[in-house]
């Protein structure tokens, strides 16, 4: 037992110079892109696995129709990036393969179809490896249900809290498991910034602080702390904090859910409530997320490969629409908002209060090809 206590407490030892060295890293790093001054602007799109290709090939179509000044004119690139396939990654037993990372860092943002996971074996996500490769701390999310009154947007911290070390935990046989959970200051004001930045710059008044700092005292008393502390430099924005059990149950209570408008929380709160949040919108295919660091940043739907419809040859009936959510999303990054409203309201007429083609998934339905001329007739006959 002395043997593992010892093996334990030098493991520790080392996460802990690792963490204290991260945390400096993103103290001095402190450069920013600013679109607005880019000559040009690149889009590198990845297909990534299974139903990615065909989904992300419609968003090309869409942004060439949406940016057709702009990419004549050499404002923007739409850059195709191949090799984010897990073919391709097992062949290099890498998450992201050195090549296909140089060619992503030399994009300014990025639109990514999902990739396949493997259970089990020692190949990461590629999605944790490019959050963590381009630094996207900030998993942006908006949910938005105007018929009720719902206009939420969650900043979920993306680089720490349960998932910075989530695959080096201790264990000592037969007898208990512990797991690290890291709160840094550095990581916590950034996205707490990221946050009230954003509510300032879009007319919202409040933001929730969600947290289980009554019993995570350290890390989630830290990120409480730090969230308040980055607030008083917003003087018109309330903080709350709320507590994620409670929250949860908020946003199904249908009295007061209409009241929240920002939401920030560490990694793992944030991934929950935000599927929940989705499916309240119709479901977790009509969300697309942002994943946003100071550099670069990177949208995606929130779902995955759907290797099953390739398998069975329904494919082409894939629904492109988080594919276009995430899109949308990039283009309001990017500063194309007008473009971005145009899209949003598209998207609207044709899922919810138009409907002429109905995607189903299967051969009853429109395909995704058919989707996109949908989208892109709405848009013409605006
Ligand atoms: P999934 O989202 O791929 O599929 C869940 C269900 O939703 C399936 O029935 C699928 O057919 C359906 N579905 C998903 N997207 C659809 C679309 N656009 N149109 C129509 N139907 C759709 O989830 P899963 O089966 O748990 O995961 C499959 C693979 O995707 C795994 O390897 C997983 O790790 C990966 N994944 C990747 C990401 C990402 O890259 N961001 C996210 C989640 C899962």
């Amino acid at each position: 037992m002395e043997q593992y206590i010892n093996q334990a407490v030098e493991q520790f030892r080392s996460i802990l110079t690792e963490q204290i060295a991260r945390e400096r890293r993103m103290e001095q790093e402190k450069r920013t892109t600013d679109y607005a001054k880019l000559d040009k602007i690149i889009i590198g799109i990845c297909g990534g696995d299974g139903i990615g290709p065909i989904i992300s090939a419609e968003s090309k179509r869409l942004l060439q129709f949406l940016l057709k000044e702009e990419i004549a004119a050499g404002k923007i690139e739409l850059r195709t990036i191949e090799g984010l396939t897990i073919e391709n990654r097992i062949a290099h037993n890498q998450a992201i393969p050195d090549d296909v990372l140089a060619e992503i860092k030399a994009c300014n943002v990025i639109l990514k179809a999902p990739t396949t996971t493997l259970k089990g074996g020692t190949l990461e996500s590629a999605n944790v490896a490019m959050r963590r490769e381009l630094d996207l701390y900030a998993n942006v999310r908006p949910v938005a249900v105007p018929e009720l009154g719902i206009d939420w947007t969650f900043f979920r911290e993306n680089t720490e809290g349960e998932y910075v070390l989530g695959s080096r935990g201790v264990e000592i046989p037969d007898t208990l498991a512990f797991d690290f959970k890291v709160t840094t200051n550095e990581g916590t004001r950034r996205i707490a910034r990221a946050a009230f930045e954003y509510a300032k710059n879009n007319g919202k008044t409040n933001v929730a602080i969600v947290t289980k700092a009554n019993i995570m005292k350290k890390t989630d008393g830290k990120f409480s702390e730090l969230c308040h502390e980055v607030a008083k430099d917003y003087p018109g924005i309330t903080a709350e904090d709320w507590y994620i059990d409670i929250m949860t149950a908020n946003l199904v209570n249908e009295r007061t859910r209409a009241n929240f408008q920002v939401f920030v929380l560490p990694n793992l709160y944030g991934d929950i409530i935000t599927d929940e949040a989705a499916q309240i919108q119709g479901g977790v295919g009509t969300a697309g997320s942002a994943n946003i660091g100071d550099v670069y940043a990177m949208f995606e739907a929130i779902h995955g490969s759907a290797p099953r419809m390739i398998e069975t040859g329904r494919g082409k009936f894939a629904n492109p629409t988080s594919m276009f959510k995430a899109t949308e999303m990039m283009l309001r990054h990017i500063g194309f908002t007008e473009k971005a409203n145009q899209l949003d309201k598209a998207l609207r007429i044709c899922t919810v209060t138009e409907k002429s083609l109905v995607i189903t998934g299967r051969d009853d339905g429109a395909t995704c090809s058919e989707f996109g001329d949908y989208l892109m007739k709405t848009i013409e006959n605006f």
